[in-house]
């Protein structure tokens, strides 16, 4: 861990006018009564350090609809591309949560790394400082300690804020953290500071509810893909999609061209696995023909699938898909059942009878 600083209340606003200065501002903001990401005027709109948003910050790296390319059309021929439209605009993402921040590292998984990298994504990624801010405030749908994280986990983000009061302790966390730090030319953090910002996220970090999930999850999966359970637990879904859509970790998406009679665009927007359409084929056959196989996949990708090929869980613990579910599905009694269910069926195995 680096040195600290610290940012006063008299301070920030001017800071956050530095921030301008680097980029295109993103932050929490209000509105129509809700706090959302989005591009911010500056500090008198900028909501630092409440609960998370309905919906997550993915939408800055992966917006949840874009022009991928423009073509124009001469006779039959359609390859004429004319415009490739990369977004290269410098941007702070101000005030994420830190799961938030931890769930981009996943995102850089699928998008930022490997033989097969989206442009799209690296650009903004590439371009973008993110500032997350330490929890204070979990709520009661908050398990982000169910992967070893906590309130106040840097993983992802440039910079850490710690609230102090009004006041913030700031840690420069990467390079580029570091480097734009420099200019910003603030005083070291005293002890009393850093101590009263340390013990703010440990009070937060121990109003987590202790949660055990994920401790051996891949090898209760692993013999549950016929399981009835996902019937059961399928069984009050409406296929809404809204727990996919407001997940920082989900990514899938559909693409489509979008003709005209002098060419065309070619558009990218979000998809989910609950949707039943989502694997439809032209041929009328689906190989996930009912919910209780979307929600299996919903599952076994975030932890079994997604840890076995990029090595980490399809969840930061967010809880938003607990809040936003509007039948009141919560993932995590579905893995505790994931884990009784293995435990049943590991029990009654030949050789344990008895
Ligand atoms: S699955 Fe739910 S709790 Fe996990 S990251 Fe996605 S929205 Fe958050
Ligand atoms: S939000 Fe709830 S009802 Fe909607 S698709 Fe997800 S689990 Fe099903």
């Amino acid at each position: 861990m680096g040195e600290k600083y610290l940012l006063t209340k008299d301070n920030l606003t001017a800071w956050i006018s530095q921030l301008q200065q680097h980029g295109r501002l993103i932050a929490p903001v209000m509105r129509a009564d809700e706090l959302r990401y989005d591009y911010a005027d500056g500090a008198r709109e900028v909501v630092l350090g409440q609960h998370n948003t309905r919906r997550s910050a993915k939408w800055v790296f992966f917006p949840q609809h874009e022009v991928l390319l423009r073509y124009g059309k001469r006779l039959d021929d359609y390859s004429q591309i004319t415009d490739t439209v990369i977004d290269n605009t410098p941007q702070v993402l101000l005030g994420v949560t830190p799961c938030d921040a931890r769930s981009f590292v996943m995102l850089d998984r699928i998008f930022g790394q490997g033989t097969c990298q989206d442009p799209y994504y690296c650009a903004r990624r590439a371009n973008t400082l993110v500032i997350a801010c330490a929890c204070a405030h979990p709520t009661s749908t908050c398990f982000c300690n169910a992967f070893g994280s906590g309130p106040a986990d840097s993983t992802g983000a440039d910079v850490l804020l710690y609230p102090v009061d009004g006041d913030y302790v700031v840690e420069l966390v990467s390079d580029a953290g570091k480097q734009i730090g420099l200019d910003w030319h603030l005083p070291l953090a005293n002890e009393a500071a850093i101590e009263r910002a340390e013990a703010i996220t440990a009070a937060a970090a121990e109003r987590l509810q202790p949660i055990e999930l994920t401790a051996g999850i891949e090898q209760d999966l692993a013999g549950l893909f016929e399981s009835g359970l996902w019937r059961e637990v399928a069984e009050k879904c409406i296929a809404c999609g809204t727990c996919t859509y407001n997940c920082p970790e989900c990514h899938c998406f559909n693409i489509v061209d979008s003709e005209l009679a002098s060419g065309g665009a070619r558009l990218r927007g979000w998809d989910a696995c609950m949707f039943p359409q989502f694997t439809a084929q032209a041929s009328g056959y689906n190989p996930r023909p009912d919910q209780a196989s979307r929600w299996r996949q919903r599952v076994m990708h975030k932890f079994s699938y997604l840890p076995a090929n990029v090595g980490l869980f399809g969840c930061v613990g967010c809880g938003r898909c607990i809040v936003s579910c509007p039948v009141r599905l919560d993932i995590r009694q579905v893995l505790q059942r994931v884990h009784q269910e293995a435990l049943t069926r590991a029990a009654a195995a030949p050789g344990k009878e008895g």
